[in-house]
């Protein structure tokens, strides 16, 4: 059967392909980690996966915010808004399951039993909303792409002060060299980095990656033709026994990042140890307002205690397989509640809420059950 390539250019889309089939028949088994939510959307729905040579696997990463994001903040957001205090967050929040068992599951519950839970799309239309002087929280989950948007303004000075934030951002270079450090029996040989936090930080963060641990990395875009072009030059440098930083969206990244950015995250935030959802306490890998800032943190200003180790325990709903899926060590269709217990139309786990979550991905567009489905019918000639 004819192989059709759903990409806008076919014909360099195929000779990707044959080279990356090319230069894997010289190789042994191959784990490729793409981080980012979008590029994992990327791969599945275009279904990249059944176009690669049977010893390249490619595994999706812990680039989805919203999945990572501790059930603990949901529930404290969940509590101020049963209290009577608004809360705002970003639409793909809004179904995020917290973790305790004794109050409405996630904030739309909680907006169905009469709390004050809005859906925003810019923390501007919140400050907009807070200027009518009523308590208000904005729940602020993202990686190091939507934190100065969000820390912008508390630094400028822009948001009134009945309004604060739970901040739960997160840093991705430090979770990257948490499951370098800490996964070595499963090993990862390369290194798919995320383009859109990239284009904040730089690509020079992920020169780590190739200098500490000897394994290849690319800074890709989110085409098709970028990430085959990334798994290519990862299989090549495998073979020639290199180790390099490789930024392949440069069109977008610089080597530096945007330093406006990076300096409105310094000046408004710590680094600090930060939890990371079934996963636990990663080093340096979370922003937490400075001193100067703290009437901006909700936690501070309610008296609300910051998560502790002790949280841990019932951080995932029993079952969910979430924390080995964000760490590369199962695939959804591992999880036995996949696309039964849980699916998109009612997330059980936080991996199925987000746009960006690997199990939601896979239930839409496909995962396991496309590629099984082409490799019976495309007889891949490499
Ligand atoms: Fe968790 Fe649902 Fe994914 Fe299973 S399918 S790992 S329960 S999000």
């Amino acid at each position: 059967m004819k192989v059709s390539f759903p990409f806008r250019d076919p014909g360099i889309s195929r000779l990707i392909v044959d080279k990356i089939h090319e230069v894997a028949s010289e190789l042994n088994h191959v784990k490729i980690m793409d981080f980012c939510g979008t590029h994992e959307w990327t791969i599945t729905q275009y279904g990249i996966r059944s176009l690669m040579p049977k010893n390249v696997e490619l595994v999706a990463g812990p680039g989805c915010p919203v999945c990572i994001t501790p059930g603990y903040y949901v529930d404290v957001a969940i509590r101020l808004a049963i209290e009577g205090i608004r809360v705002f967050t970003f639409g793909d929040v809004y179904r995020l399951p917290g973790s305790s068992r004794d109050i409405p599951k996630n904030l739309e519950e909680a907006k169905s039993e009469g709390a004050d839970v809005r859906i925003v799309y810019s923390v501007s239309d919140a400050i907009k909303l807070s200027k009518d002087g009523r308590e208000s929280v904005f729940l602020a989950v993202g990686f190091e792409t939507t934190a100065p948007a969000t820390l912008g303004p508390i630094c400028r000075g822009e948001v009134p002060r009945n309004m604060s934030f739970i901040v739960v951002h997160r840093l991705t270079p430090p979770i990257t060299r948490y499951i370098l450090e800490n996964y070595p029996q499963s090993p990862i040989r390369g290194i798919i980095a995320p383009g859109h936090v990239s284009a904040i930080i730089g690509a020079s963060e992920w020169e780590f990656v190739a200098k500490d641990y000897r394994i290849s990395v690319v800074v890709s875009g989110f085409e098709p033709i970028d990430v085959l072009l990334s798994i290519l030059e990862i299989l090549r440098q495998i073979r020639d026994g290199r180790a390099e930083l490789v930024n392949e969206y440069s069109r977008i990244v610089k080597w530096e990042g945007n330093l406006k950015a990076k300096e409105v995250m310094r000046s408004t935030c710590d680094v600090v140890d930060a939890g990371w959802r079934g996963i636990g306490f990663v080093p340096q890998s979370g922003l937490l307002l400075k001193r100067r800032y703290s009437d901006y943190d909700a936690l501070t200003k309610y008296g609300i205690r910051e998560l502790s180790e002790e949280a841990w325990e019932e951080d995932l709903p029993p079952g969910c397989k979430c924390a080995e899926v964000t760490l590369g060590m199962a695939k959804p269709t591992d999880c036995p509640l996949f696309k039964n217990v849980c699916t998109p139309e009612r997330p059980y786990g936080p991996c199925m809420v987000s746009s960006e979550g690997t199990c939601l991905i896979w239930a839409k567009y496909g995962g396991d059950e496309l590629l099984r489905g082409l490799r019976e019918e495309i007889r891949y000639k490499g």
